[in-house]
């Protein structure tokens, strides 16, 4: 048969499409994925102990856009959570993102948000338009700040100078005089009541979708008959390097199940000076699990390379300047969506990658003549477990 859409990769960006294609529009989607499960980098699972957890790193639900909570809530219910974390540097815990506790912390007294105003106002360097990481905190809270929680961690996530670094990088860490601790500032924080996974498989769940996982699409393409291409993979990948590899950050997670409730104060801990690891995670924190015992994941920083996954695009000028070689290709590319993360080399998060497939579909649906697949409108395709 020949498919409406082939839709490469069941992250967020593969999965909406094919939600909204074949729900709105009748269409017949195939989804591959080489992974052995969808929901791309915010897949979850239970662990041997069951607590669960990211198993490609934390995935914090946060946005400002209702139009995404609402289409997303058809899907799931959601569990609020106030996203804490802590920051471990000079031999103590430190409020983190940096804010008016902090600073008492290192005063080691009391102190009022006009005083830490004032004082960061002293400290701060007068960079009006910052052009990197570094100045976008050194213009901020000054040296001081700056040198105990961003510049080594941000040179270990990266393997890169925090200057080298594109200024939103850094830039989206709230810096506040207040006393308001959370670590993101986007009006919605949530995750889905009962875990990633189970969304995505409600995501997918249709008549009109077929996925097969373990599948690669270069490895599928001869095989499969489809009339548009969506793809969410790695864009050099897609045109086989032709102007050389982009860089990457991959990573590694080491899990640790431990016999006692808690191992640390807070869903998670930053690491910026001590260790190889950039931050341990313990979910339970977040998910609200209750559970005799706990599961921690260190995360190490990783270069990329082969059997490495590509985690994070670098926000860089010179990785931006060949990813625009990649696009000009992909712009005149017939017949095909680049869509998401990788496909269109942006550091996103989940909601904002939302919002690029469901334009996407907008698009798509726009240029469907009227009543596109009138025959095939429900079509019997085997449910896969998911
Ligand atoms: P992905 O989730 O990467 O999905 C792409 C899929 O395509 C993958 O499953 C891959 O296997 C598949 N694929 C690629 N090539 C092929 C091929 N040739 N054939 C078959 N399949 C292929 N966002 C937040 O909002 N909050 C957070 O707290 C947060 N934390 C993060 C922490 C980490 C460590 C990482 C790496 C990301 C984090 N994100 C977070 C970002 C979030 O993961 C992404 O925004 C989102 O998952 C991107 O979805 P996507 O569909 O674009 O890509
Ligand atoms: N960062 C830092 N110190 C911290 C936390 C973050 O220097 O304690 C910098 C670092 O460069 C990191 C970026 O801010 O890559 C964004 O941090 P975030 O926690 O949002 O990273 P993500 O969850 O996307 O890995």
């Amino acid at each position: 048969m020949t498919w409406d859409y082939l839709i490469v990769g069941a992250g967020f960006a593969g999965t909406v499409l094919a939600e909204r294609l074949a729900s709105q529009c009748g269409a017949r989607c195939l989804v591959v994925d080489r992974r052995d499960h969808v929901g791309g980098n915010a897949h979850d699972h239970y662990d041997a102990a069951g607590v669960l957890l990211h198993t490609y790193g934390p995935h914090y639900f946060r946005t400002n856009s209702q139009r995404i909570i609402d289409y997303l809530s058809q899907f799931t219910e959601w569990h609020p959570v106030d996203y804490q974390i802590l920051s471990w540097t000079h031999g103590r815990f430190w409020q983190f993102p940096i804010n008016l506790n902090t600073f008492e912390q290192l005063l080691d007294r009391a102190s009022t948000e006009e005083e830490m105003a004032s004082t960061l106002a002293e400290w701060r360097l007068p960079i009006l338009e910052p052009k990197n990481s570094e100045e976008v905190i050194l213009s901020q809270v000054g040296h001081r700040l700056y040198e105990m929680f961003f510049e080594n961690y941000t040179r270990k996530q990266w393997r890169r100078e925090p200057s080298q670094l594109d200024a939103s990088v850094c830039g989206r860490i709230p810096i506040r005089t207040n006393r308001d601790d959370r670590y993101l500032s986007e009006k919605f924080q949530a995750l889905p009541k009962e875990g990633y996974s189970a969304m995505f498989a409600r995501m997918l769940r249709h008549p009109n979708i077929e996925v097969r996982l373990g599948a690669d699409y270069r490895a599928e393409r001869a095989n499969i008959k489809f009339k548009h291409l969506i793809y969410t993979g790695p864009i050099d990948e897609y045109f086989d390097h032709c102007y050389g590899p982009l860089p990457y950050r991959s990573l590694r997670f080491e899990s640790e199940t431990l016999d006692q409730e808690f191992f640390q104060p807070a869903m998670q801990v930053n690491y910026p000076n001590d260790h190889d690891y950039t931050r341990i995670v313990e979910l339970k924190h977040a998910t609200g699990q209750k559970l005799p015992v706990t599961t921690i994941v260190r995360e190490y920083p990783e270069d990329f390379g082969p059997g490495k996954e590509p985690y994070y695009p670098v926000p860089a000028p010179d990785a931006r300047k060949l990813y625009e070689r990649y696009a000009a290709l992909a712009d005149v590319e017939k017949g095909v969506s680049f869509v998401g993360r990788l496909a269109t080399y942006r550091y996103y998060n989940m909601d904002q990658v939302v919002g690029m497939a469901l334009a996407e579909f907008e698009k798509l649906k726009a240029a469907l003549p009227a009543n596109a697949w009138p025959e095939t409108s429900v079509q019997a395709v085997p449910a896969v477990e998911l």
